[in-house]
This record gives C-alpha cells, sequence and structure tokens, in this order.
C-alpha cells in the first residue's frame, strides 16, 4: 500500500489525539484494576482511576473541540453552532475524524469546468448558484459574468414609453388649471431638472420631455396670443 502524505491539518492532529486517548485510557482502565504484583496496591489504582478520568475528560474536550471546528460559530451570535443535520454531522465526524487518516487526495475537489480534480478547486458564490471551479476556471466564469453585465441594457418598451407619455400628459392636465404665468414657470422647472435616467430609459425620457416641451410652447404662445389680443 501506498504511503499516506500527511497534511497535518487540525483534524489530523485531532485524530492523532484521540487514537493516542483511546489507548492511554484502555491502558489506565487496565492498570486500575490490577489487583496484585509489585507495585500494585490501593494507592496506585486510585492513582490510575484520577489518570483514567483525566484522560476521558482531555478526550470529551478534544472531541468537543473537533466539533467546534467542523461546525464553526453562528456569525450573528458568536456561538457556536449546532448541527443542523445531526445524521450528516455524524456522518461527516466518521469520514474525516474516525475513519482512516485521510489525504491529500480526500481533500481535492473536482473542477465543474475542466473536470481537474485539484486542492486549488474552490467552491464560489455566483448570483444564484454555488460552483465548484479551479482558479482558471474562475477567471474565466467571473470575466463571462462581468461580460454579461456590460451588455446593453434591453431596450424599453414601447409600454413603457407610452405610460411616461401618460404621465406627462396628466401632469399637463393638472398645470392646465394654473394660470398661464404659473404653468410656464412650473413647465420650465420641470425642464430645467435633469435627473439622472437609468440605462436603458433615456428614450423614454425624451419623450416625455418632448410632451412637457411642447405644452411649454404652447402656453407661451397662448400668452402671446392673448397679449396682443386682449379680451375684456
Ligand atoms: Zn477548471
Amino acid at each position: 500500500m501506498q504511503e499516506k502524505p500527511s497534511i497535518n491539518g487540525f483534524l489530523d492532529h485531532a485524530r492523532q489525539s484521540l487514537q493516542i486517548l483511546d489507548q492511554s485510557i484502555a491502558d489506565a482502565q487496565q492498570m486500575s484494576h490490577v489487583k496484585t504484583g509489585r507495585g500494585h496496591d490501593n494507592e496506585s489504582r486510585l492513582e490510575w482511576t484520577r489518570e483514567l478520568r483525566n484522560l476521558i475528560e482531555l478526550r470529551n474536550s478534544t472531541l468537543q473541540s473537533i466539533k467546534h471546528h467542523m461546525l464553526g460559530r453562528d456569525y450573528d451570535t458568536g456561538q457556536f453552532s449546532e448541527p443542523e443535520d445531526i445524521w450528516q454531522f455524524e456522518r461527516d465526524f466518521h469520514k474525516y475524524v474516525t475513519a482512516d487518516p485521510w489525504t491529500q487526495e480526500d481533500l481535492e475537489l473536482e473542477c465543474e469546468e475542466c473536470h481537474k480534480s485539484s486542492i486549488e478547486v474552490e467552491e464560489y458564490d455566483f448570483d444564484d448558484e454555488k460552483r465548484k471551479l479551479c482558479e482558471p476556471c474562475h477567471e474565466k466564469a467571473t470575466s463571462q459574468q462581468d461580460d454579461a453585465k456590460d451588455e446593453p441594457p434591453e431596450p424599453i418598451s414601447a409600454q413603457d414609453v407610452k405610460v411616461l407619455r401618460q404621465s406627462a400628459a396628466l401632469q399637463i392636465k393638472v398645470l392646465r388649471t394654473f394660470p398661464i404665468d404659473q404653468r410656464i414657470a412650473k413647465l420650465e422647472e420641470l425642464l430645467a431638472d435633469k435627473p439622472e435616467v437609468a440605462p436603458g430609459m433615456e428614450p423614454a425620457y425624451e419623450a416625455y420631455r418632448d410632451v412637457l416641451q411642447k405644452e411649454l410652447d404652447n402656453a407661451k404662445a397662448t400668452r402671446e396670443h392673448a397679449a396682443h389680443h386682449p379680451t375684456s
């Protein structure tokens, strides 16, 4: 059998500690029961019992730290997380801690794009999915995603233009109830205001401004006309 390269990760050390502790516990258990022979009196049995208790406590705290390492802390509370799926946790525990020592290969993931396995493969968050990718494939995927974002926005629909025209028409309807000077002032004010328009919305906004501009021209013409032909 091929020699497995050591990785010396946290779980490797923890698993080694557990193995040694299990052996020590078995030894201490045996020693605490030995009744006869040199150096085996009540006092030494008591000593071994104390040793056994310490070893069991150490084993429990080692298990606890493995559990914490595997589950991590809750982001909000800072408390150690509890397993959501207890069976999956037990499976993971068995797989990573109590089963055969793992190898570098066990840490490799397969890239979804090029299907090469390597420890460089990571799980990345995309807009609505997680993908396992190697470094070059991840770079390719993100630059493709950026390209998609740079694409020109969907052209505005005729329906949107219609809605904006209608809203301009409604504004004009209200403005027409104003005295002519106020109406002109208000229309000039509306046209002077040039808000930032969402990409793709420019044509609709232009249509909206056209409607206001026409109304302003009409209002000015009306005022001009009234000035020359005063009604009594
Ligand atoms: Zn790849």
